[in-house]
Order: C-alpha cells, then sequence, then structure tokens
C-alpha cells in the first residue's frame, strides 16, 4: 500500500517509463525542521513553538497516556506561504490544491555566491547557468534553492544576520533571497508550480517592501520557507510532496516537506 500510494503521486508528474524504476529505487528525505524551543520565528513576533504538557503519566486505570497542547504562528521553522499571506483574494493554505504542492523538484545550488553575501539576490543568470549545465525547466516544476544558509539553523545570529529580538531587530536582517526580476522570470519564463528555499524568507533580509513575495504570491504561487537538508537532493529527479497543516483561512502554516529521492 505504501510503495502504491507513492507510485499514484509519481504518475502525475513524470513519464511512464521512468516511473517503475523511480519508485522502486528510492527513499525519502525530510526536508522540514522539527517545532521546538529553538524554531525561528522573523523577530517581531511576541511569541514562538510552544508545547504544553497536559498529561503524561500513569492514568488512574493504571495505563500510560501522554498529550500535549502546542501553538505557534504561521510563519516560522519549515513552513508555507499561502497566496493570501501578500494577496488579497487569493488561495489560503486550505485552499492550495494538492497538486501545487507536489511534483518534481530541481535544486539550484547558489551557495557560492550567497555565502560570501549575505545580502545575495539569487538572479536569472543563476537559474540559466543552471539549465545550461541540466535541462530548461519545465512547467510545472517545484524549484527549490540551495543558499548554504540552511547549515546554520537554528543559529538566529548566523541564520538572520542578528539574534536581536523585536521591531528594531528587522533592519539588521542579512539572508539571502530571490531578486523580485528572477521570480517574474520565473512564474512567466518557466510556469513554476512552487519556490522554496534554505532561508527565512523568499525576499532578502533587507527587503523593504516583499516584491518578490506579492509577485509569486500574487500568481497563486506559494512559496516553502526554511527548507531543511537541500544538499541531501539532486539538482534534478526528485519528487517533492509539502503538506502544509491544513489551517482553515490561514495565511500559510507548518509544513511537513519530503522528497523522494532516486538511490
Ligand atoms: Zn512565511
Amino acid at each position: 500500500m505504501f510503495f502504491f500510494s507513492i507510485f499514484l503521486l509519481i504518475i502525475g508528474c513524470t513519464s511512464k517509463n521512468d516511473n517503475e524504476e523511480f519508485f522502486f529505487n528510492g527513499h525519502w528525505v525530510d526536508l522540514s525542521y522539527s517545532f521546538s524551543d529553538s524554531t525561528l520565528y522573523w523577530p517581531n513576533n511576541a511569541t514562538g513553538f510552544k508545547l504544553d504538557t497536559q498529561v503524561n503519566g500513569i492514568t488512574a486505570g493504571g495505563f500510560y497516556y501522554s498529550s500535549n497542547t502546542f501553538s505557534a504562528p504561521e510563519h516560522g521553522g519549515t513552513h508555507l506561504d499561502a497566496p493570501v499571506h501578500f494577496a488579497k483574494g487569493k488561495l489560503s493554505v486550505d485552499e492550495l490544491p494538492l497538486e501545487s504542492l507536489t511534483c518534481n523538484a530541481v535544486v539550484i545550488d547558489v551557495s557560492q555566491r550567497a555565502l560570501k553575501n549575505a545580502d545575495y539576490l539569487i538572479s536569472v543568470k543563476d537559474v540559466q547557468d543552471w539549465e545550461k549545465k541540466n535541462d530548461i525547466i519545465e512547467p510545472g516544476t517545484i524549484v527549490l534553492f540551495r543558499t548554504g544558509y540552511g547549515q546554520y539553523y537554528p543559529s538566529a545570529k548566523k541564520y538572520f544576520g542578528t539574534d536581536m529580538k523585536g521591531t528594531q531587530a528587522i533592519a539588521f536582517l542579512h539572508f539571502p533571497g530571490i531578486d523580485p526580476v528572477t521570480a517574474e522570470w520565473l512564474a512567466t519564463q518557466r510556469k513554476i508550480k512552487a519556490v522554496g528555499l534554505d532561508t527565512p524568507s523568499i525576499d532578502y533580509g533587507q527587503s523593504k517592501d516583499f516584491k518578490t513575495h506579492r509577485v509569486l504570491l500574487g500568481k497563486n504561487i506559494p512559496a516553502f520557507e526554511n527548507v531543511a537538508s537541500l544538499d541531501q537532493l539532486p539538482a534534478k529527479g526528485s519528487y517533492v510532496v509539502a503538506l502544509p497543516m491544513k489551517i482553515k483561512n490561514g495565511s500559510g502554516g507548518p509544513l511537513r516537506i519530503i522528497a523522494w529521492v532516486k538511490s
């Protein structure tokens, strides 16, 4: 049943001939960070992830039982930005079709340049250079960028550029993001399905207008942020399943994102 389910998922996005080999010779890679006290949130969030124990121990009936309550802002840790996050009237997290959250993915590694410049903006040339070595990105692909900043998670100082908290910290955020020009190009020239990366935001830390969010979410293209373990995926040929918590009318939410990779 397990393999059969994967097989059905994969059929939707890859050519039939490749399916059987891909499906029998692969493994899952977990691209999500655990939620805990260390989960990183935007500095102006008053609270982070909280897990409160309700019950933990032997009950009157003599059996063990544990149950917790959790609370968290929508946007933090590995999470999804739904289109309505920056675009009025667009899809909320519960409205996103499953087809927009599952498909073939490519990983574009920009870490060489981004690790040297915390204000790095991923360019159209970065994507075109990747295409020269690999292939043209097909319509409906999930595009993941590896900036290398994932190695710093959950150190706020290294990952955000500051470990200050509060609204005043926002001016000190330094991490790479996607240039709005690249976002527009990916949406219109490559008709991508979704985008993700290993930084806190698809806009770089110094962004004031969040243009990349507005461009992509405005076209109902969701974004995955704080994606983990992108170094474990090949440049192409993985299959991503990205399922956020289904919060009614949510602007985003905690995301379990995994990738099936050929072994
Ligand atoms: Zn977000």
